[in-house]
């Protein structure tokens, strides 16, 4: 896989992400138009916040603890507004394509190492998949395969066969179908194909 097609695709997650995030801004802006009383909480919290990390940062802990309880205090009160609304918190946060990676392409492990997200994964299989033509499966596939297309006559002079390209098709078409029914047999060996350039 090369890395422009990831590169590319890590853009569209970017532009993504922020598109979600910028939404979920706009629609929290909204509500607190309609209702103010969740712009107050949010400014008192945003204020709490700010004062809890003085406090970290100066050693006060004395007072954390009576921090740490207003700020519960009032995010109950958003919760009972927002509920009162019909509204869950969960309305209120970004809608990522990808909840898991949030729309990164990446997700933290336990040991704090990163790796690459499923939907990323599923992402440069189907970039890879359209490369190779196998995104027509749905048209082009055993069951529209139409043999009548080969002649059924032997033409041992022009095909150096001494059986029809019809006969020789429906050989080739019985291969490929034991090659995939034992794919996963070890000792099922590779397809080769091999002729004039466009060959698929
Ligand atoms: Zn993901």
């Amino acid at each position: 896989m090369s890395k422009e097609v990831l590169n590319s695709l890590l853009k569209e997650y970017e532009q993504k992400k922020i598109y979600a995030e910028l939404e979920a801004e706009k629609r929290k802006e909204e509500l607190y138009k309609r209702i103010p009383k969740l712009q107050q909480i949010e400014n008192e919290l945003n204020s709490f916040a700010l004062l809890t990390t003085k406090n970290i940062l100066s050693n006060q802990t004395v007072s954390l603890d009576e921090l740490y309880k207003k700020i519960e205090l009032l995010k109950q009160k958003k919760e009972t507004i927002l509920r009162e609304n019909g509204i869950s918190s969960k309305d209120l946060k970004p809608h990522y394509e990808c909840s898991i990676c949030k729309d990164t392409g990446y997700v933290s492990q336990e040991n704090l190492d990163t790796k690459m997200c499923n939907c990323l994964k599923q992402k440069l299989l189907d970039v890879s998949f359209d490369k190779s033509n196998l995104s027509n499966l749905n048209k082009e596939n055993f069951d529209t395969f139409n043999e009548n297309l080969f002649s059924d006559e032997v033409d041992l002079a022009k095909f150096r066969f001494n059986i029809s390209p019809r006969e020789n098709i429906r050989n080739i078409k019985q291969k490929c179908r034991e090659f995939i029914e034992n794919f996963d047999l070890p000792g099922t060996k590779n397809l080769l194909f091999t002729g004039n350039t466009g060959l698929r």
